[in-house]
């Protein structure tokens, strides 16, 4: 008897959830036939064959700020002109991008993206591929990663996504209102679309989606939202198109796009969308799983984007990161486009920068490992706080490293590691809050008996507050990052970076004869001091 009213509870449990999971897919079902039908109905959606666009964009970038946390750096204006051929999902967007950040300069370039490949036409970007500088024009092949981030955005602001997941019942879930900004609450759903959710709000009063939201991972907030907000509806031939499209990165608008004109249905002269064919030689379509989409849009946001399958190089022209020695026990980690500077003490280690990401910090700390025979890193000393030299920071903290940062910036390292990271493809969660934390007012001197290592606050300069270098003295090697990068050619007079690191150097009293970079690789120092004056 007792068995059986087991059983009947037990069945009686499954009859109730399958109910509320029908009901719950009949509630995101009905949220999304009122925004089909809001939208201009299935069959105005669903004679839509070609959609051309015109409009503007604008990005910031937060990461980039002159003072950490502080205002985001406007990046660029834009123009575009998208074509998108809905039978075959190929896109082309035709850009001409005027940079204000980190130099004014202006890339024409036009991406073409087909289900299975991505191809740029033209130069899109400072940190140029391989295969970008040796084609004639220059293009190249886009990599899985960034065809994958393409992808995702294409879906998620196309008018016809409301039309997509209305055909997929299946991969759609309610979920429960959404309060967002002021307290204001959306209806809500969930839709899977590949491997990836989007949580698809929408506006109560008109049916039609708000924010379409995806839940990313950023290397120096961790787990963020990442919003686009619809507004503006104009109706073009039956079906309402969005003319106003803002991202919001954790609440903030890092971009938006106003679009001045639409057109369904206009014929595409069918080269337009057509991907040279020695292009699609080497092409492996979207990557899946842990796409590191906010590193690939952000870098773009400022046209420093490296098109690889690898954030860290460039896996057509580098056979990986690896250590050069410059001195006893001091590595410099090169290889990639971001670097890292290592010196042994006598019982640990000390590493300037943590660029790009935990998986290249933990490149750095497996490579220690093995050279100094399990000496911890004691100390990660940060040259300054930008996205792309701090990536890794989580990775140093987790080690139990003292992170030694410029004057200034240590409330704003204690805000990041309070942060959740729940998403980080190469750190599993741990509370770092307990971090410790050295902020450096002027200079920094450490030393173990034998060795020292110093930090000096390069002030003022102008590329970050609170930005410094790295010194050591035994070697007389210098550590620099984005100030100067040590290999490029030098300019005939010194610029303001410049001209802060030989007022920085003069000020801290030190005697450097090279130097090693955050980018690049080792330079003598004599030729940069000898353009003061000039
Ligand atoms: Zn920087």
């Amino acid at each position: 008897m007792k068995r059986f009213t087991y059983l009947l509870v037990g069945v009686l449990a499954i009859a109730v959830l399958a109910g509320a999971c029908a009901s719950t897919q009949q509630r995101g079902l009905d949220l999304v036939t009122r925004a089909v039908q809001a939208s201009g109905g299935p069959v105005a959606l669903g004679g839509v064959k070609t959609i051309s666009e015109k409009g503007t964009v604008k990005q910031w970038e937060p990461e980039q700020s002159a003072v950490a946390g502080g205002e985001m750096r406007f990046s660029n204006e834009s123009t575009i002109d998208a074509v998108t051929d809905v039978a075959t999902r190929t896109t082309r967007i035709d850009w001409v991008r005027t940079y204000h950040y980190p130099a004014p300069r202006s890339f024409t370039y036009s991406e073409i993206v087909t289900p299975t490949a991505g191809h740029v036409a033209g130069v899109d970007s400072n940190a140029r591929t391989k295969q970008s500088q040796e084609s004639n024009p220059p293009a190249h092949t886009m990599s899985g990663v960034r065809m994958a981030a393409v992808q995702r955005e294409l879906l998620r602001s196309s008018p016809l996504l409301v039309l997509e997941m209305f055909k997929n019942p299946a991969n759609l879930s309610a979920v429960g209102d959404i309060s967002v900004g002021g307290g204001v609450t959306h209806p809500a759903v969930d839709y899977r679309a590949g491997d990836q959710i989007f949580t698809v709000m929408f506006d109560r009063a008109t049916g039609l989606p708000a924010r379409i939201r995806t839940l990313d991972y950023d290397s120096v907030w961790g787990d963020v939202t990442y919003d686009l907000v619809l507004s503006d509806w104009q109706t073009v031939d039956g079906v309402r198109v969005a003319m106003t499209r803002k991202y919001e990165l954790n609440g903030r608008v890092v971009m938006e796009t106003k679009i001045s004109q639409v057109r369904l249905n206009a014929p595409l002269a069918a080269d337009r969308l057509v991907i040279p064919a020695a292009y699609l030689a080497d092409v492996r379509g979207p990557a899946a799983g842990s796409v590191p989409y906010q590193w690939i849009i952000r870098r773009q946001f400022i046209g420093v984007y490296l098109d690889s399958e690898q954030p860290s190089y460039d896996t057509k022209a580098s056979p990986g990161l690896r250590f050069v020695e410059l001195g006893p026990g001091v590595q410099h980690q090169v290889g990639g486009t971001h670097h890292s500077l290592v010196v042994e003490m006598k019982d640990h280690v000390v590493v300037y920068d943590a660029p790009v990401s935990d998986w290249q910090a933990n490149w750095v700390l497996s490579a220690v490992r093995a050279k100094y025979l399990r000496k911890p890193v004691k100390y990660i000393v940060l040259t300054h706080h930008h996205m792309d030299h701090v990536g890794g920071i989580r990775a140093y903290a987790n080690e139990g490293a003292t992170i030694v940062t410029g004057k200034g910036t240590a409330e704003h390292w204690k805000r990041v590691l309070a942060a959740p990271y729940t998403r980080n493809p190469d750190l599993a969660p741990k509370d770092l809050t307990r971090t410790p934390i050295v902020e450096v007012a002027d200079k920094w001197i450490h030393t173990d008996g034998q060795r020292e290592v110093h930090a000096y606050v390069i002030s003022p300069n102008p590329h970050a507050e609170g930005l410094m270098i790295g010194y050591v003295p035994d070697i007389k090697l210098g550590y620099v990052t984005d100030v100067w990068s040590p290999g490029a050619p030098l300019p005939d007079r010194l610029n303001p970076d410049l001209a802060s690191v030989v007022a920085g150097i003069k000020k801290a009293g030190i005697a450097p004869v090279k130097f090693a970079g955050g980018h690049g690789g080792t330079a003598d120092y004599a030729p940069l001091a000898a353009l003061e004056g000039k």
